[in-house]
């Protein structure tokens, strides 16, 4: 059991995913792409056949599913990996997301994860410096020009970008914001490494 956690916040496109699964694979800590697990119970609400906007509903899939979030992301013996990026996954996972009753379960696990690694836990996502580990040893958001952020998410729509981000900062559940505690890093003109490094030496100051 460890309870150290980095926590990484910010918008779609900002960097979050490289960056969190470098700096881990660097600490030799865990990874936890909290995204994966919205857009997994996504895929789950869909495949059912369910209105992403029916609450009730959705969040007893939130609350009742069985999900495995690492290399591969499997829910209710599916391995739903190759469809996460998916277009009607993309229009639907903000709405999913904005479900308190949703968020309530996903929090409960993410907690428990970082709680049953050996080792620290990177973990990245929308709310993770605010509300599900606000005591982290280190916070971090990472931001970037939306023309950036529209590049890097080249497979993704930009305005399918654009209104999941304002989805994600306008809900009452959670909204994505930066921290007053976070350290921010404007990814637009830097490479991965040199952030990676940059983050990577302030944990290692902290420890
Ligand atoms: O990080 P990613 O773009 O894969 O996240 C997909 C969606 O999941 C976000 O647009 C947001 O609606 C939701 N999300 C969230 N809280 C998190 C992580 C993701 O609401 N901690």
């Amino acid at each position: 059991m460890n309870d150290r956690v980095i926590a990484i916040d910010g918008p779609a496109g900002s960097g979050k995913s490289t960056v969190a699964r470098r700096v881990a694979e660097a600490l030799g800590w865990s990874y936890l792409d909290t995204g994966a697990m919205y857009r997994a119970v996504t895929v789950r609400v869909l495949a059912l056949g369910l209105d992403a906007g029916d609450a009730a509903s959705v969040a007893r899939v939130a609350a009742s599913c069985v999900l495995g979030v690492g290399e591969r992301v499997v829910i209710d013996g599916e391995d739903v990996t190759d469809r996460l990026r998916d277009d009607d996954v993309n229009r639907a996972v903000s709405a999913v997301a904005a479900n308190p009753g949703v968020r309530s379960a996903m929090v409960e696990r993410q907690r428990a994860f970082a709680r049953h690694q050996d080792h620290g836990t990177v973990v990245e996502g929308r709310d993770i410096t605010t509300v599900v580990f606000p005591r982290a040893e280190l916070k971090v958001y990472l931001t970037a020009s939306d023309e950036e952020r529209a590049r890097r998410r080249g497979d993704e729509d930009p305005s399918s970008v654009a209104r999941r981000d304002a989805a994600d900062r306008g809900r009452t559940a959670s909204p994505l914001r930066q921290d007053a505690d976070a350290r921010v890093i404007d990814t637009t003109d830097r490479t991965v490494e040199d952030v990676v490094e940059e983050v990577v030496t302030w944990a290692k100051t902290l420890s």
